[in-house]
């Protein structure tokens, strides 16, 4: 029998009549023969309302109650599925993150998968059972409850696929599928019948979240086939799969944008080997995610060194710079939240030359200033000022032809 692994995330169970509808495809898919776990994330605002929540309470937020906390979101919508899909007459079981055996580390809101141990998982669907787990959660070697990161139940969905050799990971969400560009941006955004791994790795990275980037890793390094569709149309999605022969390698695949990252930058470097090094090590050690960095020549011997960090990491990167400036002799540190990322993806990339002059091309006639760039082998990302970073996905858009 086909086992699927099937995640509904939060516009899918926002409410009542949602939650029905879930049940019932769950029903439905049941009734095709397959083995179905479901893996559902919190009612819409949910995890966004408790986030809030907690700042209106604390001003210290322990990290431990905060996972506490959050996972209650998902708790709610398991067990609802589970009672509708009972009406139904589908037997279901919820499971917590903890109890379906997803083990982490000990990085509170920001955990890592390191096992899952899913016996109970399995007895539920040997006995004929629908197993509805809580995603976006697990339990540490030290039994706190953990969360995954914001978007996490996508990995939990794809990780319990992998654990449980599903033939495909199934992420129902409120669009079709993975857009050539984000379609609330950009409305004439054609729809991906498939997309490479690498592709959806690039495009997750680079802010289209309608995969989250963990998820899109684990699928790529255990090979499971992602089908990315609406639960709202239920038309089949997108497919996310092995870069084979079939996909033509397209020069452009998807515009993407992030508004969430934030620039550092520490003036008056001198110009010495190690102090880049001292730098970044210490913005590693405090769990820093840097991004894009850009150093500028240096004229008297010093240089100004600028980096890109999530916005939410802005303030202890900073902070991080600012304790380091006395060692490093640098003269100051500024910040700035104001600034977007617009991103081209695309596995053609790789083999055609000129798509940088016509992102630059494109984005010059905007009127838009490039404040920073950085390429791999299948994407080039331009930082630019966040209020103009939708114009920069459209014209892109249009300039590549996606629509
Ligand atoms: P869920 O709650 O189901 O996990 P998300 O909000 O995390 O849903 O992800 C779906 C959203 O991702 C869509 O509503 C869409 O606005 C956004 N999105 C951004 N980029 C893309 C893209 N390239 N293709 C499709 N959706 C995208
Ligand atoms: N509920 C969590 C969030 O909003 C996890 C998820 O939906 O994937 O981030
Ligand atoms: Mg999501």
């Amino acid at each position: 029998m086909p086992l699927l692994v099937q995640k509904y995330g939060g516009t899918s169970v926002a409410d009542a009549d949602r939650i029905r509808a879930v049940a019932d495809h769950v029903a439905r898919t049941r009734r095709t023969g397959a083995d179905v776990v479901v893996v559902v994330s919190a009612m819409g605002k949910t995890t966004d309302d408790l986030v809030h929540l907690a700042f209106e309470v604390s001003r210290t937020q322990p990290t431990r109650e905060v996972d506490m906390l959050l996972s209650a979101g998902e708790r709610i919508s398991m067990s609802l599925v589970c009672m509708a899909l009972a009406d139904l007459g589908v037997e279901a079981t919820s499971y917590t993150g903890s109890q379906a055996g997803i083990v982490t580390d000990a990085a509170h809101t920001r955990a890592k998968i390191l096992d899952i141990r899913a016996d109970r998982l399995r007895d539920t669907l040997a006995g004929g059972g629908v197993p509805v787990v809580a995603g976006f959660q697990g339990m540490s070697l030290e039994r706190n409850v953990t969360t995954l990161g914001r978007g996490g139940s996508d990995t939990t969905a794809v990780a319990l696929a992998a654990a449980l050799g599903a033939d495909a990971c199934e992420i129902y969400t409120d669009v079709s599928g993975v857009f050539s560009a984000d379609p609330r941006i950009v409305p004439e955004a054609r729809k991906l019948n498939r997309v490479s791994y690498e592709e959806m790795l690039e495009i997750a990275a680079s802010g289209g979240r309608v995969v989250a980037l963990r998820s899109a890793e684990f699928a790529r390094n255990h090979s499971v086939p992602l089908h990315v569709r609406s639960s709202f149309t239920w038309e089949p999605g997108t497919w996310i799969v092995e870069e084979d022969a079939q996909m033509e390698a397209a020069l452009v695949t998807a515009v993407t944008h992030d508004v969430s990252e934030a620039k550092v930058t520490v003036a008056g470097v001198p110009d010495r080997p190690g102090l880049a090094a001292r730098l970044f090590r210490a913005l590693s050690d405090h769990d820093v995610n840097v991004d894009m960095i850009v150093q500028n020549a240096s004229l008297h011997g010093t240089t100004d060194i600028s980096f890109t960090v999530p916005g939410d990491d802005l303030e202890v990167g900073a902070d991080v710079c600012r304790g380091l400036l006395p060692e490093l002799g640098a003269s100051s540190v500024s910040t700035d939240a104001s600034v977007a990322r617009v991103s081209l993806v695309g596995a053609g990339m790789k083999t055609h030359p000129g798509v940088t002059a016509l992102t630059f091309e494109t984005l010059a006639r905007c009127g838009i200033n490039i404040e920073m760039i950085s390429t791999s082998s299948i994407r080039i990302s331009c930082m630019v000022r966040s209020e103009a970073v939708e114009v920069a996905v459209r014209a892109l858009h249009e300039a590549f032809d996606l629509g």
